[in-house]
């Protein structure tokens, strides 16, 4: 029998699309191979055979995916929220990030971000390390070891930045990035490398050239942050003058979606321009509402995007956001969006509980490919929620418990099983 073949019984929510959820009290996931084979009321006869984990009134969901985070940063999480994003670079940031260059910190730093992501609601994750080689491995290989599912970037700088974190030039920064590939690309099951331009502002135009070139070579994704803040847009008009706008920087380098899959962070102030851009070329945005909120950046406005057809999904953010719980996400997700429609364009309806679960799962899941939902083909990354800390006289529906988890996970929920692709993660 196959460890990744069985049946898990419990009350069972995924998204089928966008507002659409599908709920199964009491229902049978079936998993064969680590792929999905659909959920039932009763077990089909070719299924009887397999293994069921019996949850009972747990509730049952597709694992998410934080589409947007930084590791190096989980050390300051909480701390130091009282800047704007290129203040908080530079005073917060720039500074812990340079102690990675010493491995036996990273080492204390990475293990504890490790360990916490994978006890969370996170079973996939698009993350940023920093420009340091060997804890950037040292980060690959926990996450690796610990079963997540993961793309890792090795950040490249080589303008505008503290000394310590500078690559010498754009030369300098492509022979480490290509030595660090040819090292990584093919080593990990789990953790696969991700080509990370911070952002353009610190990246010359020959070193984006040359990124554009290794993102050939290799066939590798590509992430990193657009149109977060207005500082950082007229700064980046600046540097780059003939671009049309900030994505077209990205583009103009091989760098944005059509050659390259591409995830960009933040998105709050992209113009017409940009947005059309990104729809083109099949960019995804990593809505991080609780950073937006944080660095006073402003709200990206996700109704349009899915409006328009932009593939996205949530990031933490951290530690622009201050948390790692993609259950605070989702119910940030839907607060930010509310203010959005109430203060901004009362055209854009504010995100239902339904498109923020879809946007955590299934929405920034498709990074990966088939993943972040339940239905048949799909790889099962599952979480077994138990909710009775979350005390209440009421009686609740299974959708219900779901919505309140989603505010009140922290309250008293608690993640008591864990897959990835059909693979169960040990938790303690
Ligand atoms: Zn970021």
């Amino acid at each position: 029998m196959n460890e990744k073949s069985f049946i898990i019984r419990g009350n069972i929510c995924y998204s089928e699309a966008r507002e659409q959820l599908s709920v199964t009290d009491r229902g049978y996931l079936v998993c064969c191979k680590g792929i999905s084979r659909g959920v039932y009321p009763v077990i089909p006869d070719e299924y009887r055979d397999l293994p069921v984990k019996d949850y009972g009134d747990r509730l049952v969901i597709p694992g998410m995916t934080d589409l947007h985070v930084h590791a190096p940063q989980y050390p300051f999480r909480g701390l130091g929220m009282d800047l704007e994003l290129l203040d908080w670079l530079n005073t917060h940031t720039f500074p812990e990030e340079s102690r990675y260059a010493e491995l036996e910190y990273a080492e204390k730093a990475y293990q504890i971000f490790v360990d916490d992501l994978k006890k969370s609601a996170s079973t996939r994750a698009v993350i940023f390390a920093t420009i340091h080689i060997p804890a950037t491995e040292f980060l690959m290989k926990q996450l690796d070891a610990a079963g997540l599912k993961t793309y890792v970037g090795k950040v490249n700088m080589d303008q505008n930045c503290t000394d310590t974190l500078r690559e010498k030039d754009a030369e300098a920064s492509l022979d480490r990035t290509a030595a660090w590939l040819r090292e990584t690309a093919e080593k990990y099951p789990n953790t696969r490398p991700i080509l990370t331009p911070r952002f353009a502002p610190t990246c010359s135009g020959p070193l984006l050239e040359g990124l554009g070139k290794l993102q050939k070579k290799y066939g590798l994704p590509v992430q990193s942050h657009l149109s977060e803040n207005l500082s950082e847009i007229a700064w980046v008009q600046e540097l780059f003058p003939w671009s049309s706008c900030y994505g077209n920087v990205y583009e103009h380098y091989g760098l944005f979606g059509k050659e390259a899959k591409t995830v960009m962070a933040h998105c709050v102030h992209s113009s017409d321009r940009e947005v059309e851009l990104m729809k083109r070329n099949g960019v995804y945005v990593a809505h991080c509402p609780q950073s937006n909120i944080n660095l006073s950046s402003g709200i990206a406005p996700i109704r349009r995007y899915l409006e328009e057809g932009i593939p996205t999904g949530l990031g933490t953010d951290m530690a622009g956001g201050a948390n790692m719980s993609m259950f605070r996400c989702m119910a940030d997700a839907i607060g930010v969006s509310k203010l959005y429609w109430r203060l901004a364009d009362q055209s854009r309806k504010p995100l239902t509980m339904e498109e923020a679960f879809f946007l955590a799962t299934k929405g920034g899941g498709s990074f990966f490919g088939k993943t972040g939902s339940f239905e048949e083909g799909y790889e099962v990354d599952a979480l077994v929620l138990d909710d009775s800390g979350i005390r209440t006289a009421k009686e609740l529906n299974t959708k219900e418990r779901l919505e309140r988890y989603i505010y009140l996970a922290e309250e008293g929920g608690q993640i008591v099983g864990k897959y990835v692709a059909g693979k169960e993660l040990l938790l303690s």
